[in-house]
């Protein structure tokens, strides 16, 4: 049997027409709408853990869910447990390998330093995010650790997907943690 007949791995998404993403802008926008909703939702089950709401995935270059995870830096107590590592670690089980070559991140947060360097030692090819990280962001905000010239592997950054909600989910959290003023 050809290789081509083997379905691709991960869990086939409602769009996945083979592609991934889309070939036509307002196609793409869509799609990157729809996974941000998932990471969202993803983001949202860290409350009950009070940790900060965080949410990620990795889509294949065929659009299959290859991995999600959130934020479990209080659940787990480890401070490397963010949400793109963990779900960095699924999609490389799903694969069968640490290169996720032509795959999509997508995560509510503009990643910290450590989360853009595993974005990059895992050749991810793509990071959609939505809300930017003033303070510790590094992937384009404090820095850019993913677009580096001196790094032989760079990645595409699509920022601001559904920036609102995502920003808002992490200040209600903050507001909350602070309690009534
Ligand atoms: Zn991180």
């Amino acid at each position: 049997m050809p290789a081509d007949d083997c379905p691709p791995p991960g869990i086939a998404l409602p769009w996945a027409d083979g592609t991934f993403p889309p070939v036509h802008a307002a196609q793409r926008a869509t799609v990157y709408d729809a996974l941000m909703g998932m990471a969202l939702h993803e983001a949202s089950h860290a409350l009950a853990s009070d940790d900060v709401p965080v949410g990620a995935l990795v889509v294949s270059p065929q659009g299959t869910l290859l991995g999600v995870g959130r934020n479990r830096r209080e659940e787990g107590g480890d401070p490397t447990a963010h949400a793109e590592i963990l779900a960095i670690r699924q999609a490389a089980r799903t694969l069968g390998t640490w290169r996720l070559e032509g795959c999509t991140l997508v995560v509510t947060l503009e990643p910290c330093a450590m989360c853009a360097g595993a974005i990059v030692l895992a050749r991810v090819a793509r990071l959609v995010l939505g809300a930017w990280d003033p303070k510790a962001g590094a992937t384009g905000s404090m820095w850019d650790v993913v677009r580096d010239r001196r790094s032989t592997h760079r990645v595409e950054v699509v920022g601001g997907v559904r920036q609102d909600e995502c920003g808002t989910l992490i200040r209600d959290f903050f507001e909350t943690q602070r309690g009534p003023a």
